[in-house]
């Protein structure tokens, strides 16, 4: 085996050099028409995420991180200046993206935090009602990795205590768990369509999915300053829209995304197989009932920055998602929690890497990746 070989975390060159020639007519149509925001390209890709998510709507965002602000403002979770008494709380797990928790924060609500299922890395929603006050409005699971939370157990306790769910399928546009995707469990789901996502754009962008029309339509307003007609005011809202020419980027890719989810799913059993036996070495663990879009392949070894150096001295792009578990990061420190408080993200935190698993890996990169990894646990 090569020695020169390198395998890059992600490569999305690969992926754009067949969707060239279309990518480009269209965004020569987008300059050529001077529409550079909303408008035909964006009503379409709504309508296609839409029918790909087996939604009723589908209303793009700016980002995934708008997604969720939208979402959770678009249910009633949003602070304003005139409002007393203490803050909502919103329960999500502590071990996810910033913005999970970020996009609570900024809509004036609580973030309290819950501990995750040290398999599936997802919030445990057998500990999500002991967490639950008088002030407690919403759960905001979160669709880790390209695999789904346990939705039933989460909407049930939704459900018991009259909870609004917004889901952050920010990772897992498609996923599904029982064949239902993603979206359609809660009030909404909110996706991103960050480049390095399974479906990224040309930049940022994002959509919320959902079935409620009166909630589409609100969130449609709150995109757009809460403005409806034009200039008056119902609701205060955001600058959250979606560029068409984000929207025109992600229609050219959009018709490929199963086709790259079974490859990635292909790399991930590559990966499974050539770690069978390694005792070291704990591959990912899919639930069931779920469908993982295997946004990544996280892996968790007992020597994680060890390997982690190993493989970069290989030309071996790995990352570690994420170091720091949300209840121990700076700006939360006022919230009070403390090291030890969630043992099973705090060990997903020092213990776990991803590896490469984009669709277009040779087989060849895959056996280089899997025998370093090999190597390094074994040091
Ligand atoms: C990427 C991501 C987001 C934010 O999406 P952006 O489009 O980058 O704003 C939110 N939550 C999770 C879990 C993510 O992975």
């Amino acid at each position: 085996m090569s020695c020169k070989m390198k395998v890059p975390l992600l490569d999305l060159k690969i992926q754009y050099a067949p969707l060239r020639e279309e990518t480009r007519k269209l965004l020569d149509d987008i300059l050529d028409s001077q529409y550079f925001i909303g408008g035909p390209y964006v009503a379409k890709l709504e309508e296609m995420v839409a029918e790909y998510s087996n939604t009723k709507f589908a209303v793009g965002m700016s980002s995934g991180t708008d997604a969720l602000i939208a979402g959770l403002m678009g249910c009633g979770i949003y602070r304003s200046p005139l409002d007393e008494g203490s803050a909502d709380e919103v329960i999500l797990p502590t071990y996810t993206f910033f913005a999970t928790a970020g996009s609570v924060w900024r809509c004036g609500a609580r973030p309290v935090f819950v501990d995750i299922n040290p398999d599936t890395y997802n919030i445990d929603a057998d500990k999500i009602e002991e967490k639950i006050t008088e002030r407690t409005k919403a759960i905001m699971p979160v669709h880790l990795y390209g695999q789904c939370a346990e939705m039933e157990k989460i909407c049930a306790i939704a459900k018991k205590y009259n909870l609004k769910v917004i889901e952050d399928g920010a990772q897992a546009i498609g996923a599904s768990r029982n064949g239902v995707k993603v979206g359609n469990f809660g009030d909404c789901g909110c996706l991103s369509f960050f480049p390095s996502k399974n479906l990224g754009g040309l930049g940022d962008g994002g959509m919320v999915v959902l079935n409620d029309a009166d909630l589409a339509q609100k969130i449609r307003e709150i995109r757009n300053h809460g403005m409806e007609p034009k200039y008056y005011h119902k609701h205060v809202g955001g600058n959250f829209r979606l560029d068409a020419i984000q929207a025109a980027g992600l229609s050219v890719k959009l018709p490929h995304l199963d086709k790259w989810g079974e490859m990635r799913a292909k790399n991930a059993s590559f990966y499974n197989k050539a770690f069978e036996g390694v005792e070291q070495i704990k591959c990912p663990v899919i639930d069931s009932a779920n469908n993982s879009i295997y946004n990544q392949y996280i892996i968790s070894v007992p020597n994680r920055d060890d390997v982690l150096a190993h493989l970069r001295s290989k030309d071996i792009g790995c990352e570690v998602y994420y170091p720091v578990p949300l209840h121990m990061q700076e700006c939360f420190a006022k919230l009070g929690y403390k090291q030890g408080d969630f043992p099973n993200a705090e060990y997903a935190a020092t213990h776990t890497l991803a590896l490469p698993i984009y669709p277009e890996l040779t087989e060849e990169q895959l056996a280089y990746v899997a025998q370093e990894v090999k190597v390094a646990v074994a040091k």
